[in-house]
């Protein structure tokens, strides 16, 4: 047997991610605004990192410890970014390993100014402050400013270095002129009681660049934190009708391989139960169509929705843990059993795709690039 594996096959386009970092970042700078490159999309593939540190993101962030402890060796000093609140026996790391990180609770803060100063080393931290998607965050302003103060006043190894928001995760809450500019009134007010400038205003992720296109975001805020637009670029054309000529959304292409192509039936025979997740999908009777299944499946990316067949006349019928189902009657191309059908994708199955060991992984880069890393 050839043990040589081909496919299934992500191929990660690097010279697009630096297009879309090169983009975004000149975009931010323009209107004073620091990017935190988010890597945990891409599960923070090191030659991804790279394109985005070299791009000109200031910060690395990611919500998951492990992708960014020796980061920093790495990526020219860059600093690192926790973007999700630390659990107790991450502390510890974090102090040692973390620049900056979000934070929400004064327990917490506490153990991580008791950590600093066992390890005689700073920490600095951005408070949330909800808005109204109701994920992380102080949702009353009065506790957010209070514990403001308190860091301020109070602690000597842990540093107040600005504060933020998060949207459009939990709440599906789209920011907005209205609501970044109440934390910036917020931010004003912190200003205005300490007696200095906030370092970092943070106003949201990828869902915020909108109000940049529209020129309505608030002065006020200087920093984002984007994952989605810099290395996979698809949502702000496909979602938010955003026509970017100078970014890509087929950064990253899964390639899968045909093993069967048949003609059957659309609607399935017998009594219905249960699929093999326990779902009860929904089956339109097509007639008899021409189908093709690839040997790649739920295990790799976890919902066939999200992905985008690149070819024409391609369409998704339905996936199980290791199979993908096309329907390809409509194609003008006569597919044979070992050729390879293209898919785009949205962040989720970048996620996912990522994290797969069964999938392997390609970087396509420029020249030059290549032998920066040789
Ligand atoms: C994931 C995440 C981001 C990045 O979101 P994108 O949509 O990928 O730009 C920013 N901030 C927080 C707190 C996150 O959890």
């Amino acid at each position: 047997m050839d043990t040589t594996q081909q496919y299934p096959l992500l191929e990660i386009n690097l010279n697009k991610i630096a297009d879309n970092t090169k983009y975004l970042v000149d975009l931010c700078n323009e209107n004073n605004i620091s990017i935190a490159g988010v890597i945990k999309g891409v599960n923070a593939q090191q030659e991804v990192v790279d394109v985005l540190a070299d791009g000109g993101c200031k910060y690395l962030a990611s919500s998951r410890i492990e992708q960014l402890i020796g980061l920093k060796e790495k990526n020219n000093e860059k600093e690192t970014m926790l973007i999700r609140m630390p659990m107790k026996h991450e502390v510890k790391e974090v102090v040692k390993h973390i620049d900056i990180s979000l934070n929400s609770e004064i327990k917490t803060i506490n153990l991580l100014e008791k950590e600093c100063k066992k390890q005689k080393k700073e920490h600095k931290i951005v408070l949330m402050m909800d808005l109204g998607d109701l994920r992380e965050g102080f949702f009353d302003k009065d506790e957010l400013i209070d514990t403001t103060l308190y860091i301020e006043n109070n602690l000597e190894y842990v540093k107040l270095y600005g504060i933020g928001t998060n949207l459009s995760c939990y709440g599906s809450i789209k920011p907005s002129h209205e609501n970044l500019s109440y934390l910036c009134e917020i931010a004003e007010e912190v200003e205005s009681k300490i007696g200095r400038k906030l370092d970092i205003v943070s106003g949201g992720s990828t869902t915020s660049l909108p109000l940049l296109f529209d020129k309505k975001m608030p002065s006020k805020i200087n920093n984002l934190r984007i994952g989605e637009a810099l290395i996979i670029g698809r949502d702000l054309i496909d979602y938010w009708g955003y026509d970017l000529d100078k970014m890509h959304k087929d950064t990253m292409i899964l390639k899968a391989e045909i093993i069967e192509i048949k003609e059957k039936p659309t609607y399935p025979i017998g009594e219905m139960f249960l699929d093999a997740f326990g779902n009860k999908p929904e089956y339109e009777d097509k007639g008899i169509r021409k189908r093709a299944i690839l040997a790649v499946g739920k295990q790799d990316f976890v919902n066939d929705r999200d992905l985008v067949p690149l070819e024409d006349g391609i369409e998704i019928a339905g996936s199980s843990s290791d199979h993908l189902i096309v329907d390809i009657q409509n194609s003008k191309v006569d597919y044979q059993v070992g050729d390879i059908i293209s898919f785009g994708m949205f962040y989720s199955n970048a996620l996912y795709i990522t994290s797969s060991k069964y999938v392997k992984k390609q970087y396509i880069q420029l020249e030059e690039l290549e032998k920066e890393y040789a």
